[in-house]
């Protein structure tokens, strides 16, 4: 296993690290998985592609017509005035006309239908006149109007889809489109997930004085199955290093990544620092936020020998910082993992937020907000209780509302930025 070498990072510093320079760290460590396979087009929804598609055709197949009409030579019309044509036929969509336009000549065409040979212009039905077996042409007609010719939208032998596109009903219809059955897609990521606490409880038991239901395990698990992601539950471990270090070990013998909830912050980090750093290399990071503070980052290995190891993301407790956390960092690290090339950044927009807001000034605040519309402006308003503890805000939002560092308050009225969380997974 090669050195991760932090230190070696520019302006790193694990104590007091940016939101933006964290996910830029953990981005950059992660490489796609390398297994691709092969499967039929409708197991390839949310897939990634492994290789280009190559077109085996063109597309379109054949010279076509854009819309219903008449297929006519253009140079047949005058310039000024009207052009008589003969009406020769009609071509419908799926059954060519058989034979070539002859010059004075004009063919009814449907949309989709083949153009004939000769034909370089389509005149739509709703300008041209039949009038018994001939049609009436106004002028004004341009040559290689209303058609699509073959090849236009993609050459026999060009690459229809690139490798590295997460592959989305597009590009399904795209790959149908080419007669093309099965693709390669990089394997699933496989993640490992346990939750930390000695009080925590499992659904299904009933909760003892002082327990608390583990819910950041669902979180998770619904997350990374709306990312694509091969999920493997490990369900809820004890505060306790022989138990940790098991369950770590186990994790890293079966998944690309494992993340974990619970036991990061400064009290509590202490034994499982010792324990990481028997098994690999993972730094303890604070990072400048609210909620997520505290965070371990990471890779950790089986058996002590060589591999790639497994990424280890260890996300505070508590349930809204796991979302969060996960959303910043743990995403974009997931969809490198999956090969999706490049990472799209997920876009911000200016809301005017209609309530003002306590900020702490030198961190990144993410607040859970509504967006509605009022006189054609988009507003948002917090949630209202912003604890990180909190999760019904989570659930009552539809954006998160990224407030800057260099801010220290939010007044009425004033513009902030927005994070959609419809597309987040
Ligand atoms: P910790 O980061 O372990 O100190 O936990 C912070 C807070 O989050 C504590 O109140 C924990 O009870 C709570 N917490 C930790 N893990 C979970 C979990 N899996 N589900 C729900 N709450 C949790
Ligand atoms: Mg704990």
């Amino acid at each position: 296993m090669t050195s991760l070498n932090f230190s070696c990072l520019d302006d790193y510093d694990p104590n007091s690290l940016s939101v933006d320079r964290a996910r830029r760290v953990v981005l950059d460590m992660m490489a796609p998985v390398r297994v691709h396979e092969r499967v039929f087009v409708r197991q390839a929804l949310g897939r990634v592609l492994a290789e280009d598609v190559v077109s085996p055709v063109d597309v379109p197949a054949h010279d076509n017509s854009a819309m219903d009409g008449w297929a006519v030579r253009h140079a047949d019309l005058a310039t000024a005035g009207e052009t008589r044509l003969k009406n020769v036929g009609t071509a419908l969509a799926g059954r060519a006309f058989d034979g070539k336009l002859g010059r004075g000549e004009a063919l009814r065409i449907m949309t989709g239908a083949v153009l004939p040979a000769g034909a370089d212009c389509v005149v739509i039905q709703e300008v041209a006149r039949a009038e018994g077996d001939e049609v009436i042409v106004p002028p004004g007609q341009r040559a290689e109007q209303n058609l699509r010719r073959a090849g236009e939208d993609l050459k026999a032998g060009e690459a229809a889809i690139h490798a590295g596109t997460l592959l989305r009903p597009a590009e399904i219809g795209i790959i149908a489109s080419l007669g093309v059955a099965e693709v390669s897609v990089r394997r699933r990521v496989r993640v490992a997930i346990f939750s930390t606490g000695d009080e925590l409880c499992s659904i299904g038991t009933p909760l003892s004085p002082g327990a608390v239901y583990d819910s950041n395990r669902y979180t998770l698990w619904g997350m990374l199955t709306r990312l694509g992601c091969e999920v493997i539950d490990m369900g809820v471990v004890k505060d306790r290093p022989d138990a940790l270090e098991l369950a770590f070990k186990e994790a890293s013998a079966c998944a690309d990544a494992v993340i974990t909830s619970g036991g990061v912050s400064v009290g509590e980090a202490d034994f499982i620092k010792q324990m990481m750093a028997k098994l690999g290399e993972v730094a303890f990071w604070k990072i400048a936020m609210k909620p997520g503070r505290p965070m371990a980052f990471g890779r950790i290995r089986s058996d002590g020998a060589g591999g790639a190891g497994t990424w280890l993301f260890g996300l505070p407790g508590n349930p809204v910082a796991v979302m969060i956390t996960f959303y910043q960092f743990v995403r974009p690290a997931l969809l490198k993992l999956m090969g999706i090339d490049p990472v799209p950044e997920f876009p911000l927009f200016p809301a005017r937020c209609v309530e003002a807001m306590k900020k702490g000034r030198g961190r990144t605040e993410f607040q859970r907000g509504i967006l509605f519309q009022e006189h054609g402006e988009w507003c948002v308003r917090p949630t209202g209780a912003q604890g990180s503890g909190v999760l019904s805000s989570m659930a009552k939002a539809d954006c998160l509302i990224v407030l800057e560092p260099a801010r220290d308050k939010v007044s009425a009225g004033d513009t902030v930025m927005v994070q959609l969380m419809n597309g987040l997974v």
